[in-house]
């Protein structure tokens, strides 16, 4: 006969069982909770670290379109350079790196061991270095150093035209004039180079490199001349020396058109160092909003940015109307009072007093204020 189990037991083994069970269960949900969270609201943290960790991208520039005159001359061009950075994890001789880095690109060691050393994906070292430099460091074959080419602006003609054509900033944009303007159309796209590492970080090599080319930027034809604009620069220097003037500014156009030919505002800068403020301009000591302003101003396209009251420059004009219309004839007589009220100004004649009375040709040679009634 079997002997029955104590009531007692047997409560206290269910009891036992739920226990477990439902301490199980919670365990589960728990875990479960905890996989919901990372999978579903941390999954994109979680990618951006793999890709970091087992990719390494580097940026490509586009090329950027070139400006050319009205006859095909260049006036700005890409020169090739080069992009140095460091991939931390794949540098296997960190001292070897740092020596021939400082050596070669002539940086200070301190510079180049802090950003050897740096535990990053990846650290720009130098940008714009000559591409003879880049071969130089390229010939080393240094794990962990990559060596980039990319583009800088160069500008053949130095400070010719640099108020209308401008110059760009260390990422190649456009910072003032037609490179700004045109900045959509210059620009072109920047491709990638994609590195694919192991969890380490070092390179696998038979993954190789994935590249997406960069697309260049297109060209832009302006119609300026750069023969006209270099005889307007050299006259726009004389008359500014001969009259002690601050700046001369000459705007040549095509009158069948309104194409501008030649636009100069002497002094102009250099393009290829447009940073650099001249000698003549007390700059000793400043820095920060007043050193923006000296720029600003050495920038300034006096030609579209300043007025200028019309006066004698455009008497011709209105002259050369009244004759053709028949509304005057150039033996016409007038009376110079020494003034003109317009509205409410009362604009007066360079005579004090008035030149009296004279005919159309005198009053035009006099530059006299008064009304041809
Ligand atoms: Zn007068």
């Amino acid at each position: 006969m079997v002997e029955e189990i104590p009531q007692q037991y047997r409560t206290y083994h269910r009891n036992k069982t739920v226990t477990v069970m439902f301490l199980i269960l919670l365990v589960f949900a728990v875990l479960m909770g905890r996989l919901v969270y990372l999978m579903i609201f941390r999954s994109e943290y979680y990618s951006m670290k793999a890709r970091e960790l087992h990719e390494r991208e580097r940026s490509i520039k586009a090329a950027r379109g070139r400006i050319i005159d009205a006859n095909g001359k260049i006036l700005a061009d890409n020169k090739t350079v080069c992009t140095i950075s460091v991939i931390h994890s794949q540098v296997t001789d960190a001292e070897q790196v740092i020596g021939v880095l400082c050596r070669e690109l002539g940086l200070s060691e301190e510079y180049v061991r802090k950003r050897v050393e740096k535990n990053s994906s990846i650290e720009k070292i130098k940008s714009n270095v000559d591409k003879s430099v880049g071969d130089v460091v390229r010939e080393y074959d240094l794990a962990g150093v990559k060596v980039d080419e990319d583009y800088k602006r160069y500008y053949p003609y130095d400070s010719l035209g640099s108020k209308v054509l401008g110059f760009t900033g260390g990422d190649n944009q456009g910072i003032i004039g037609l490179e700004v303007i045109y900045e959509d159309y210059l620009r072109g796209e920047a491709g990638t180079i994609l590195t694919v590492t192991d969890a380490a970080g070092v390179e696998v090599v038979e993954a190789g490199e994935e590249r997406v080319e960069p697309v260049a930027g297109r060209d832009l034809y302006i119609s300026m001349d750069m023969n006209i604009q270099s005889y307007a620069t050299q006259l726009a220097l004389q008359t500014m020396e001969t009259k002690e003037a601050d700046s001369v500014s000459i705007l040549v156009m095509n009158p069948q058109n309104g194409e501008i030919l030649a636009m100069v505002n002497v002094p102009e800068f250099h393009l290829n160092d447009p940073y650099t403020l001249p000698d003549t301009v007390d700059s000793e000591g400043v820095s920060g909003e007043r050193a923006q302003e000296l720029l600003n101003g050495m920038w300034r396209n006096g030609c579209i940015n300043d007025t200028y009251e019309p006066g004698s420059t455009f008497k011709i004009i209105t002259a050369a109307a009244g004759l053709e219309s028949g509304a005057v004839k150039p033996e016409d007589t007038f009376q110079c009072p020494g003034y003109i009220m317009v509205g409410d100004r009362r604009i007066r004649c360079h005579k004090a007093g008035g030149h009296g009375a004279e005919t159309f040709v005198q009053g035009t040679m006099n530059s006299c204020k008064r009304r041809f009634t």
